[in-house]
């Protein structure tokens, strides 16, 4: 029998991002015996890699900034798919978790006048985001983390132990969440350093582990991104929703390739920066939809006045949001007018002084002069779309961030349904740490609740265990062992090709083929050596999880038969009213690596707007998205 490390808590939180840490502090402060677990380094999230900033309709750099706007510009990014309670708990919230920041000591960047300082991005009305250069996550996470530490002082001072209510758990990955019954009883992982076992016990699991980037080929993501969480809320029979919808960053780097995929911030054209085609036209002029005609500026020169007096002239469309620069880009690539390698130019050098630029982006100018010779305060950069983000997640109760299974809750880029179909930059961060919030309180709250607390069986322990160990032990399959980088590269150029940016339905039905194929071969897969820290083994065991989340992605944008924020669909290129209506759901239905697609995806009708917030849209504006069910409903439309 394999010896396993045991701990007990009341609180296990997964993950130590914004979205984790935020989680857990509050989970501590309400008295709940707390642990984080990390399977990267403590401060190594992918929230430290945030550049641009963090949402907020703090009303600093525009008094004329409030929630109802901030609700409404999010309705609107997200085209109107999003869970509006979520929407509206994260309008109204996010100043109060920013300024929270500061009195945990977070040091943002200041306007004149000594305020918060806010910039302008895509989709925001106003200029919204507080920031620190191009270095917000790095902040957010720094001064999360300082808070952790002050915390653990307070409980040296009362217990004499720096660990006795909030515990780290670093390099540490969660494999399997276990059970007792139907409800939340902690979790497996192995350390990564030594591969030992360890049992967390806890009636209450939050998981905050981000998104699913590292199953597509060209992404910004880093290597931790590879949905965990996403599936281990589908094997513990949670619901994932909105998961045909993965946000393509419209400026990713395309050359050179020691930076391909990497972001550029979208503050680049906030501040600015403009694209350009090969014959060097802004051609994002020629790219605003319908929807966006009244807000945005016909013209370069009224685009361009926009940065000095944005009250009587409208925003440039290089700020519109992600998902319709995107495609203006693979249109302009696809037309035979982008540059030698595939990407359309980004320009801010011809913008403003090689200083000015490096006083505002000081990472973005660092960071591609060291690893790509690259200066971008001499010339344009070549950009191109990249998988950034996941809008796909647990389906959560927005008030508290329960999942469906007793015990189990979800925040930032794992729980899904608060960005719709598409996010607007800067409203991941706030999302992190309003639902963070919320997630640690529903959490403690719920563990105040319950009576006898649950324990995971021992056979569900050993089973956890052996199915890890599964790949040093391919067994009678060993002759057709395979290999998981092969596999993961193969997974990475199906979903990049078939499932991508622009999708079509005969292509989305052979990437289901393909993982099909992938599935049963990854029954195969097989790694060499022990348990000492094995980065075959560790991918092994990751790809099981990418595998599940590529068949909902793929699954869920195969039936979605229209075309919204980022799901792009050749064959069906309009928006269609009655989809808006209608969220994707996937379950799992059968053993999670089975022979047979687990998989099963049922339409879920969405829960109708509340009256108050619906009468903060023009009728006009809702005829755009609404059947005529729907619009007749609308208070405004009977008059
Ligand atoms: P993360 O910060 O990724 O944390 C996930 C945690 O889960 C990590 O600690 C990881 O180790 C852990 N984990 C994962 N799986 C396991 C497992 N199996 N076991 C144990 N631990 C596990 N958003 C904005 O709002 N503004 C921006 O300016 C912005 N800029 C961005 C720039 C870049 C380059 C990128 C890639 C994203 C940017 N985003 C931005 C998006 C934003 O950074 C992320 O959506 C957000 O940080 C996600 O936070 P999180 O807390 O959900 O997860």
């Amino acid at each position: 029998m394999v010896e396993i490390e045991r701990h007990d808590y009341d609180v296990l939180v997964i993950g130590a991002g914004g979205a984790g840490l935020r989680a857990a502090i509050e989970a501590r402060q309400r008295g709940l015996r707390t642990a984080v677990i990390c399977k990267s380094l403590f401060g190594k999230a992918h929230t430290v890699m945030a550049e641009g900033g963090i949402a907020a309709s703090m009303g600093n750099v525009n008094s004329r900034d409030e929630w109802r706007v901030h609700f409404r510009d999010t309705m609107r990014g997200g085209k109107f798919l999003n869970n509006w309670r979520m929407a509206e708990l994260h309008a109204t919230e996010a100043p109060d978790r920013v300024w929270e920041l500061e009195t945990y000591g977070a040091l943002f960047d200041r306007t004149a006048d000594g305020r918060i300082s806010q910039r302008n991005f895509g989709g925001h009305e106003y200029p919204r985001l507080a920031h620190v250069g191009d270095r917000t996550g790095l902040e957010l996470i720094r001064t999360l983390q300082q808070k952790i530490v002050s915390l653990q002082q307070d409980d040296h001072a009362e217990t004499g132990e720096y660990e006795s209510r909030l515990r780290v758990f670093q390099e540490c990955t969660v494999t399997e969440l276990l059970k007792d019954g139907d409800r939340m009883a902690g979790a497996f992982a192995y350390w990564r350093e030594n591969g030992r076992f360890v049992e967390f016990r806890a009636p209450a699991v939050i998981l905050a582990t981000g998104g699913i980037g590292k199953s597509f080929k060209v992404t910004s993501n880093s290597w931790e991104y590879t949905g965990d969480g996403h599936a281990l809320a589908l094997k513990a029979g949670a619901a994932l929703i909105n998961m045909e919808f993965v946000q393509f960053h419209p400026t990713g780097m395309v050359w050179p390739p020691s930076v391909k995929g990497i972001l550029v911030t979208e503050s680049v054209r906030g501040d600015g920066g403009v694209l350009r085609n090969s014959e060097d036209r802004r051609f994002m002029f020629d790219y605003i939809p319908e929807v966006f005609k009244d807000n945005y500026a016909d013209s370069e020169d009224e685009g361009d006045r926009w940065y000095d007096d944005p009250d009587t002239n409208r925003r440039p469309p290089e700020l519109l949001p992600r998902d319709e620069v995107a495609r203006a880009i693979n249109s302009e690539v696809k037309e035979g007018r982008g540059s030698e390698h595939g990407g359309v130019f980004l320009d801010v050098s011809s913008r403003m002084p090689a200083e000015e630029i490096t006083r505002r982006l000081p990472s973005m100018h660092h960071q591609f002069k060291e690893l790509a010779d690259v200066d971008i305060t001499a010339g344009p950069m070549e950009v191109g779309p990249t998988c950034h983000y996941v809008m796909g997640g647990v389906e959560v109760e927005p008030d508290t961030a329960a999942s469906r299974v007793p015990g189990l809750f979800a925040a930032g880029e794992v729980a899904g349904g608060m960005h719709g179909s598409n996010r607007l930059g800067g409203n991941s961060l706030s999302d992190l740490l309003v639902f963070g919030r919320r997630a640690g309180a529903g959490a403690s709250e719920y563990v105040q609740g319950i009576g006898a607390r649950p324990a995971p069986a021992e056979s569900d322990v050993d089973a956890a265990a052996r199915r890890a160990e599964d790949p040093f032990d391919p067994g009678d399959s060993a002759t057709s062992a395979e290999n998981p980088y092969t596999l993961h590269h193969e997974l990475q150029q199906s979903m990049n090709d078939l499932v991508g940016i622009i999708r079509r339905g005969e292509e989305m039905r052979q990437a289901l083929d393909a993982l099909t194929g992938l599935r049963e071969r990854a029954r195969h897969l097989a790694v060499e050596g022990n348990r000492q820290f094995n980065p075959g083994w560790h991918l092994a065991l990751d790809l099981r999880n990418m595998l599940l989340v590529s068949e909902c992605v793929a699954r869920a944008a195969v039936l979605r038969t229209e075309s919204r924020g980022g799901h792009t669909r050749d064959d069906h290129p309009g928006m269609d009213p009655n989809w808006r209506k209608t969220l994707l759901v996937c379950t799992l239905d059968g053993p999670p690596h089975g022979v047979e697609s687990p998989v099963e995806v049922v339409e879920q009708p969405q829960t109708p707007m509340r009256e108050d917030l619906l009468a903060l849209f023009q009728l006009d504006e809702l005829r755009k998205y609404f059947t005529e069910d729907e619009l007749a409903a609308v208070p405004s439309a009977e008059s």
